[in-house]
């Protein structure tokens, strides 16, 4: 492939517009190179002095390794490296051939002459240049706001749209740790479905899920907006209210028990009768305000509740 043709196939990026006189024998001076499929060409931080332009095949530009999607694809007419070179700093993206490719090197002193001699060759390198700018702030931002789904998703139990634990233990003591500096009262109450097996039993799984999903949503909804929710695992809900003392606690947790209490099964589970209640386990904070042992006095009063007949609220002693 001559200066004319290399030219002609660049028109659309690099040579656009840019007159053949002004190349010369520039183009002549450049090294081929050939690379295979799988090849890596440029590799993140690695030093780089030349402009790739693909004659032939096709190159794969990875920002976030090689096991990620590819970032952009490069085929014949295009360039690779324009960036390293120009800054003199190491690549910023992993290169690898996706197709036994072959390449002009255009090394950075023939780069700089173009530049020098052609203001249309000028234009189009900060042309590309620019969209490569676009394009990284793009997948950039892209990464964050799928991490920030990541992180969403990391602390959302996926049944009943309620967070989970692992964001309890993050969100639980942050509040306590308010409560304690202001010196206000806060109640934990531990809540959990009754004979949920036997409903699962005759029910099925699925319908057990929708159920929970159900039960899940009513509490949600009975609690004030300052208090915090967390599904603690199975059939079992967490429930911080800040600002509570013991007696406003046990009067909520009887309004909980109340409201599910009130839900038809029927609804919830066609073709199902039979009662659906929780019972609730209440703990004050104490001199030791410690997420885990308010967890640990609000299930001893759980298990009182449980024993004491279920459908029913006890509050720790
Ligand atoms: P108790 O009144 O003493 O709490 O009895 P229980 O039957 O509610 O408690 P048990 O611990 O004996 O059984 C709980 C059941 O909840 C067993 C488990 O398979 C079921 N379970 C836990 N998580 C889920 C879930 O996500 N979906 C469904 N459908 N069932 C679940
Ligand atoms: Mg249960």
């Amino acid at each position: 492939m001559d200066s004319a043709q290399i030219v002609q196939l660049a028109g659309n990026g690099l040579f656009h517009r840019v007159d053949l006189a002004a190349v010369g024998t520039l183009l002549d001076d450049c090294a081929r190179c050939t690379v295979a499929a799988g090849d890596t060409l440029l590799e993140p931080g690695a030093v780089n002095d030349c402009l790739y332009i693909v004659l032939r095949g096709e190159l794969r530009v990875y920002l976030e390794g090689h096991d990620s999607p590819a970032h952009s694809i490069v085929g014949a007419g295009e360039c690779v490296g324009e960036m390293s070179v120009i800054n003199g700093q190491g690549a910023s993206a992993l290169v690898i051939a996706a197709a036994d490719s072959e390449l002009l090197v255009m090394p950075q002193a023939i780069l700089w002459t173009l530049i020098e001699r052609s203001h249309s060759f000028a234009r189009n390198l900060l042309a590309i240049l620019a969209g490569r700018i676009r394009m990284d702030n793009l997948a950039l931002v892209t990464t964050s706001s799928r991490s920030l789904e990541f992180e969403q998703a990391a602390s959302v139990d996926v049944l009943t749209g309620l967070h989970n634990r692992r964001w309890m233990t993050d969100a639980f003591p942050r509040s306590i740790r308010r409560c304690v500096q202001d010196g206000a009262p806060l109640c934990l109450v531990m809540a959990d479905i009754d004979d949920f097996k036997a409903i699962n039993d005759e029910l099925g799984h699925l319908t057990g899920d929708s159920v929970l999903r159900a039960v899940a949503r009513r509490l949600a909804e009975s609690l004030r907006a300052p208090d915090l929710i967390a599904r603690y695992g199975g059939e079992a809900f967490a429930i911080l209210l800040p600002n509570t003392t013991t007696d406003e606690g046990a009067r909520i947790a009887e309004r909980l028990r109340l409201s599910v209490e009130l839900m038809s099964l029927a609804k919830v589970a066609e073709g199902a009768s039979g009662k659906l209640t929780v019972s609730c386990g209440v703990a004050p904070l104490g001199l030791d305000t410690e997420i885990d042992t308010l967890v640990s006095n609000a299930e001893v009063a759980l298990r009182r509740a449980k024993a004491g007949g279920r459908n029913r609220v006890e509050v720790a002693a």
